[in-house]
């Protein structure tokens, strides 16, 4: 088993486009051409490929149709969390015909730890009848069939679009949004112009890819209200460095996930993610 990669040091050192920054201070903006710009965002990209070659969608599925209902289960919740109930959705309700046929409060019990579960029933059980009535019981592998479905969206589209069925996509979900705008890749502020404007930035077969790279580091380092600076391995890149913790040792314990020691979101995690030495999720009620 291969051990998971170490993030490098964070110090800082001139970024492209950013002035020096000493520790603690965010570096000082500075006009940034646009090649400029599509360099470093795709540098940024490669990095991150390298720290986390493993990335993934990190929602358990075996077919479009689970990873379209686990995708619509996952608003204001956890992957992780959906990851530990829809094991016995599936169980009970293995197809689209299935679950549209299915009593709603049976579902609603299943569905209970992923919050919101009367929403969510009627969710899922809308979009398996519509499954049924307008594509034969298949998910459609077309954006514009896609956002057809009740309570799917651009975002929900890609996922499903980018993982079940092999088409390029951009995936603008809080991370995304967050990180993209801490790199000045977009001023940007609206999903759909932002998913344009980072599309801009890279060839569409590295969509995908970009997207589960960012979601990562989002997830692990660069949180939302205290970034990891001082482990995060593309600081010199980042005209936010110093945003969050610069002091390494004190960043390196903000880390989450695998690049913390702790299990990942998925109770069936790729292979790649093990050999990394990932650890697979509890399943629900276990204590480790
Ligand atoms: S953790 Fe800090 S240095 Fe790394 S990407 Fe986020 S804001 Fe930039």
């Amino acid at each position: 088993m291969k051990p998971a990669k170490r993030a490098r040091s964070a110090a800082p050192r001139r970024a492209a486009g950013g002035a020096r920054a000493t520790a603690g201070e965010p570096r000082a903006a500075a006009a940034e051409s646009r090649t400029a710009l599509v360099r470093r965002a795709r540098r940024i990209n490669r990095e991150l490929a390298e720290v986390y070659p493993y990335a993934h969608p990190e929602l358990d599925f075996e077919n479009p149709f689970q990873l379209l209902v686990a995708t619509v289960l996952s608003a204001q919740t956890t992957d992780l969390r959906v990851n530990q109930t829809t094991p016995a959705l599936f169980a009970r309700y293995p197809a689209p015909e299935d679950l549209a046929a299915a009593d709603p409060e049976e579902v609603e019990e299943i569905l209970r730890p992923c919050g919101f579960f009367r929403a969510k029933t009627r969710s899922v059980m809308g979009l398996s009848k519509a499954l049924v009535e307008r594509f034969d019981g298949e998910v459609p592998g077309r954006l514009e069939d896609l956002v057809t479905l009740p309570g799917v969206g651009r975002k929900t589209a890609f996922v499903v679009l980018g993982n079940a069925f092999g088409r390029p996509g951009i995936t603008v979900d809080t991370h995304f949004q967050r990180l993209v705008r801490r790199w000045r890749w977009t001023e940007e502020t609206e999903p759909e112009k932002i998913e344009a404007a980072v599309g801009a930035l890279f060839p569409k077969s590295d969509w995908t890819m970009l997207s589960h790279h960012v979601i990562f580091h989002g997830r692990r380092m660069c949180h939302a209200r205290k970034p990891a600076c001082g482990a995060c391995p593309i600081a010199p890149l980042c005209p936010a460095y110093g945003e969050g913790e610069t002091d390494p040792e004190k960043a390196k314990k903000l880390l989450k996930y695998e690049k913390g020691g702790f299990p990942g979101q998925r109770l069936k995690p790729p292979q790649s993610y093990l050999d990394a030495g990932g650890v697979p999720a509890p399943p629900l009620g276990a204590t480790r």
